[in-house]
């Protein structure tokens, strides 16, 4: 492709330029897009080894619709759909004894467009080691999910590994709220996050689902305004209103803001469209679709 002449650097990755798109003939500007950024990184999807893709899609059709395959190369081209240039993909470890294989996975996964996590299970006999073996292999945080994995945040023996993951510098981003795949009572809830972060202080946390999924009122109680990364995960026209998102976007402080899909659970074009439509100013946007999830994942992709 011929080096653009439109007026507009074209950065290296990570590196951040912000203007108004002239749009002019040749100018090579993607009308859809108001502003450049260097990248959209979408910090919330998911795909699976090829050989399960298909019956993880199958498995959840009832509660959960896919809006892609499941695979690697479903993601890709979702991806080239909506116009979103980097995906943090979140493995979470089904059982004690997976932890292994599925970082194993994880790790030969890890490179463009896809940044990998790793994981550990709460049941498994070693998890400080497990962890550690996840940031030595390069990997930039960890995800869990307190209902799949049947743990709560308040358990002390799990204090050590929290400690540990603050001390690698891993990230831990961690489903928050109402799951379509589990029944009520949860184990995370907005309150519940908000004690884990009194408590933790150091490390860097990342809540899914804006905090809170579909426990809205209680995020705005409880999480709007703490010192932690809301993902915008699912946080879809579907679950909640463009009011109350944008009041919370806004308690919170876009500068912690994350933009993410979920995806294959939910269209990563049509969570971009909702998003770009919230009447959030230009810094705010490439806050949200950039510059946050960059600053997390410096140095890893
Ligand atoms: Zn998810």
């Amino acid at each position: 492709m011929a080096p653009e002449t439109g007026g507009h650097s074209d950065g290296r990755i990570g590196e951040v330029s912000l203007h108004k798109c002239e749009g002019g003939a040749g100018s090579g500007c993607d009308r859809n897009r108001p502003f450049h950024f260097n990248m959209v990184i979408d910090f919330h999807a998911h795909f699976y080894p090829d050989k399960v893709a298909a019956k993880a899609v199958e498995a959840c059709a009832e509660r959960l619709p896919a809006y892609a395959d499941g695979t690697r190369a479903g993601l890709e081209a979702s991806m080239r759909e909506a116009g979103i240039d980097l995906a943090v993909c979140l493995t979470v470890v089904n059982a004690p004894a997976n932890s292994a294989n599925i970082n194993a996975w994880a790790v030969r996964e890890n490179r463009a467009p896809f940044v990998m996590t790793g994981g550990f299970h709460p049941d498994e006999p070693d998890p400080i080691a497990t962890v550690e073996a996840v940031a030595a292999a390069g990997l930039p945080g960890i995800k869990v999910h307190p209902e799949f994995q049947n743990f709560r945040f308040d358990a002390e023996r799990l204090f050590p590994v929290w400690e540990r993951c603050g001390e690698l510098g891993l990230f831990v981003i961690t489903h928050v709220g109402w799951d379509a795949l589990f029944d009520p009572p949860y184990r995370s809830g907005p309150e519940a996050l908000a004690a884990f972060r009194r408590r933790f202080p150091e490390l860097k946390l990342i809540l899914a689902h804006l905090g809170g999924m579909a426990m809205w009122d209680e995020v705005e109680a409880h999480i709007a305004g703490l010192p932690v990364y809301l993902d915008l995960a699912m946080a879809t026209p579907e679950y909640i209103g463009k009011e109350q998102l944008l009041r919370i976007i806004r308690a919170h402080g876009a500068e912690r803001i994350l933009f993410g899909t979920d995806s294959p659970w939910y269209g990563q074009k049509k969570q971009l469209d909702f998003i770009r439509s919230l009447p959030l100013t230009p810094e705010e946007q490439e806050l949200i679709f950039h510059r946050n999830a960059a600053g997390l994942l410096a140095g890893t992709y």
